[in-house]
């Protein structure tokens, strides 16, 4: 039979029609599909290339098609793929080594999704609660954050609407305003377990925090005995020009997540904690693909690379260029300016023509470049953190012709 939505539906430059009638709706998407990639570029089902300056939303950082991952994840499925999560598996081994032996932290476990780190994280705190600190379970968190999309993560964060979203919510996240530490302080009871922060809200709008923040915040929660979470499923993993983002600021959190960056693409998360918070004991946490080797081994490329000399030097170096272009087309458009972390920038438009910059940015032609909008009054920028000069001068060239068009 032949239902309408098996009718090709014209589009431009006689581009080939997309049949997406069985996949369920939850975004609206263009009609193309993404067919290959390499390095900076993804190459769509007509054969176009797109710059992506996106990378899977700051998860592939180092690049579409990575030869270490590929070689990691080939070695690995050939040895072994799923032991079962009731044993040790070596990437497993491995991949908690580096990433302790490279952070404050001394116990790790493997997630899948960013999302699901967190609640590990929420689970934790509220453990640690019941044990010592006769209950606590409120997570102060903050507005505009990002925690994921399960139903506890989406409690968590603060996006506007998000908590009457899937009513009745997980209660327990009362929120406090980014870098204000008095807005911490008047949240904080006999309740309160711990704090969780992004070191840079990227959501939100790419909003770093302040060092004078982050140091305060760790000072406060030590006066009062709860811990500090941070959430760095964004900006972790080299991102911001350091391993980890926290390591910016004089402070030592007592957990932290990891996703995205972690697997450069493939799904794996992590929950960090040191040894005196990780205290959850069997029956409490766990998941069939948890720690699975095939991941894992993907990770321990990733975080070898990551950790190459002057490799994270040079995402500083290319976090100050990327700043420093954006800011000159902030000046040539009377725009806002510009803000971020390494390579986790935004550019302020000071108007909402952010949407209408990323059709247009991945309409151009030749070559599209891709973008994204968080807030339609800003573009955020999250190249693969292997990106080239070259490539962030083309990037800012394209807009700088596009900001012609719409300006
Ligand atoms: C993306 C993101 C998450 C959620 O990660 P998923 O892998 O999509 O579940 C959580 N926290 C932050 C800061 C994020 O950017």
């Amino acid at each position: 039979m032949n239902k309408p939505h098996d009718i090709p539906s014209p589009s431009a430059n006689n581009a080939a029609a997309v049949d997406n009638h069985a996949v369920m709706f939850i975004t609206q998407r263009p009609e193309l599909v993404m067919t290959e990639g390499h390095g900076s570029w993804l190459i769509d089902h007509n054969g176009k290339r797109y710059l992506d300056f996106l990378q899977g939303w700051a998860v592939n950082c180092l690049g579409h098609s990575n030869p270490g991952m590929i070689s990691a994840l080939h070695a690995q499925a050939r040895k072994l793929i799923n032991p079962s999560p009731a044993f040790y598996n070596e990437p497993m081994i491995r991949l908690s080594n580096l990433l302790t032996e490279h952070s404050c932290f001394d116990r790790v476990f493997f997630a899948n999704s960013g999302a699901e780190a967190n609640e590990g994280a929420i689970k934790l705190a509220r453990k640690w609660g019941q044990l010592h600190k006769a209950g606590a379970y409120e997570i102060i968190t903050f507005d505009h954050s990002f925690h994921g999309r399960t139903l506890a993560t989406m409690s968590a964060s603060g996006k506007p609407g998000w908590d009457t979203m899937f009513a009745p919510q997980v209660s327990g996240f009362p929120k406090a305003e980014l870098n204000d530490l008095d807005s911490v302080k008047q949240l904080i009871t006999d309740k309160t377990v711990a704090v969780m922060v992004e070191p840079v809200q990227g959501e939100g709008g790419v909003i770093p925090t302040t060092s004078a923040f982050m140091e305060g915040l760790r000072a406060l929660t030590r006066e009062h005995g709860v811990l500090l979470i941070v959430d760095e499923v964004q900006a972790g993993c080299g991102r911001t020009g350091k391993l980890f983002a926290y390591q910016h600021y004089n402070i030592k959190p007592d957990i932290m997540t990891l996703g995205k960056g972690i697997g450069g693409g493939v799904p794996l998360a992590a929950l960090m904690a040191t040894e005196d918070t990780a205290c959850f004991v069997p029956g409490d946490q766990g998941g069939t693909y948890n720690g699975n080797p095939l991941m894992t081994a993907v990770g321990i490329s990733v975080i070898e690379q990551l950790l190459a000399p002057g490799f994270l030097d040079d995402v500083l170096r290319k976090g100050e260029l990327l700043s420093a272009e954006l800011l000159k087309l902030a000046t040539e458009f009377k725009l806002e300016g510009e803000r971020g972390k390494g390579l986790l920038r935004a550019l302020m438009l000071g108007s909402d023509i952010g949407p209408k910059l990323v059709e247009l940015a991945r309409d151009h032609g030749p070559e599209g470049l891709l973008i994204n909008s968080p807030r339609p009054n800003l573009l955020r920028f999250m190249p693969s953190l292997a990106v080239t000069d070259e490539e962030i001068h083309l990037m800012c060239q394209i807009l700088r012709k596009l900001l012609q068009q719409v300006k």
